[in-house]
Formats: structure tokens, sequence, C-alpha cells
């Protein structure tokens, strides 16, 4: 697998009145061009800085984080998901989904009949002039992640994005975004602190150590069946032993 993006010795720190915060420390990976890399650590550890960087909203302090082809204006082929969906309430979903569009003044006819198909595929055709406040938690989970393919981003950024779920949407929205990604071939980062969605999405999961993170381990994720959704590899027999490893590795001091 080639890869997509590579983070050399990238360490960060905030500095504020009151002090300093260390927030990573010495962090190397790559990102394999079609990867799901999932990235777990405890909360407050530094995953949401980590996203921030790979983003290029922020500079590390010292290392580097690269895309490995291409011009840097692929730096703008990036798609953030986050925890809270940000749709307007005052605009229908049609026009949710098509704000990214509109601000970065590509409302070309190809991708809108792009958004048309997206809506389409993933179920929201019929609500186009529906208000968010009418959709379910996973469907405003969708219409956000529609308007983030809009764009055609080259790489996803999933920032926690089903903690503001109950557990049983959740499950289910996973599932939905999972199909998504995967059907779109995007090469996707999910950050988030429950390492039960980690295994269930991911291809590789990132162990992050407590403040200021660091990597303790990385660990592939195999299926002895494949294709399997986020909520069949729950029931898979790999899943306990997986779940085992990874928390003890989350749980040792070493
Ligand atoms: P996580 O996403 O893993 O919960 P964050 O990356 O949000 O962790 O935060 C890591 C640490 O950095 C925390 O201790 C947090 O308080 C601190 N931090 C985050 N953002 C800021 C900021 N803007 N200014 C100062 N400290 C911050
Ligand atoms: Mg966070």
């Amino acid at each position: 697998m080639d890869a997509l993006m590579q983070v050399s010795h990238v360490s960060y720190s905030y500095h504020t009145l009151s002090g300093e915060t260390m927030a990573l420390s010495d962090i190397t990976f790559s990102v394999g061009e079609g990867e799901f890399l999932a990235v777990v650590g405890p909360s407050g550890c530094g995953k949401s800085t980590l996203l921030s960087l790979l983003s290029g909203l922020m500079e590390p302090e010292q290392g580097s984080v690269e895309f490995c082809s291409g011009p840097e204006e692929t730096r703008t082929q990036i798609g953030y998901m986050l925890q809270k969906d940000h749709l307007f309430e005052w605009r229908t979903v049609y026009r949710n989904v098509i704000l990214g569009l509109e601000i970065q003044n590509r409302m070309s006819p190809e991708n809108l009949a792009h958004v048309e198909q997206l809506l389409e595929e993933y179920g929201l055709s019929s609500f186009k002039s529906a208000r968010p406040s009418e959709l379910s938690g996973g469907m405003r989970q969708r219409a956000a992640l529609i308007r983030t393919l809009a764009l055609d981003p080259q790489l996803l950024l999933l920032d926690e994005p089903f903690s503001a779920l109950d557990y049983q949407t959740r499950l289910n929205v996973c599932d939905d975004v999972y199909r998504i990604i995967q059907k779109e071939k995007k090469t996707a980062v999910l950050v988030t602190h429950d390492l039960s969605e980690a295994i269930s999405m991911a291809d590789r999961v990132l162990i992050l150590s407590s403040r200021p993170a660091s990597v303790k381990k990385t660990v592939s994720i195999h299926f002895a069946q494949p294709g399997l959704t986020p909520m069949q590899r729950r029931q898979a027999p790999e899943f306990k032993d997986y779940f085992n490893e990874i928390w003890k590795e989350l749980n040792s001091h070493a």
C-alpha cells in the first residue's frame, strides 16, 4: 500500500497564560492510500490535536506532516467529520449538503450531480427540503458526511463522530458511515476513545499513551472472513482477542 500521508516525529505543546501543556510527543506513523486507520487513546491525551495537525489547521512545533504525493494544494482536499454535525437549522438538508461547494465556489453541474447521486445512494433524496431537526441522529450524521464527500476530499478525518449518539444509534450509524467510506473508496483516519469502535472499523489501530500522547503500539486488524460490516466484526471470533490486546496496551503504564 502506498502511503498517502507521512507523520514524522511530531511534537506539539499549547502555550497559555497558565503555562505549557505538552499534548503530543514524538509521533511517527503513515496513512496508506485507501486505508482506514483508527487512533485510540484516553480522553484528553491529544487526539483532536493530532487531527488538527493532520488537517493543516495547526502546524507541528517539531517534526512534519506531509502528503506523500501531489502538490501542496492537496491540503485543501481534507474532509472533517466531528462529534457535532454542525448542520444549520435555517437551511434545508439540501442547502446544508451543498454548503461547502457554495463556500468554495464549486457549484458546477458536475459537482451538484455528484451531490444528487450521494443523496440518492444514501437514502436522503426524499429529505432534501426537510430541516435538520426533522432528521434522526443517524440521518443527520449521514447528511454531514455527504456534505464532506461533496467536496471529494482525498482524506477524511473523523473526530469521535459517533460519541454524541445513543448506543443503539451509534452502532447503526457506524455501519452506515463505514459502508459509505468503503463504497466511495476514501482514506480515513478515525480518532476515538472507544476501542470497540476502532476494532470494528479499522484496518489498523494506532494506540496512543495518555498525555502527552506518544505511539504505544500499532495493531493490524484482520478478520478471516472478508467484507464484514462493523456490526458483524463485533460478533466475529477475532474481535475479543483484539479487544484484549488493545485494552491491555492502553492500560499498561510501561
Ligand atoms: P483529546 O482529543 O484526546 O481528548 P485534545 O487534543 O483535545 O485531547 O487535548 C489534549 C490536551 O491539550 C488536553 O489536556 C487539553 O486540555 C489541551 N488543550 C487542547 N486544546 C487546547 C487549547 N486550545 N489551549 C490549551 N490547551 C489545550
Ligand atoms: Mg478530542
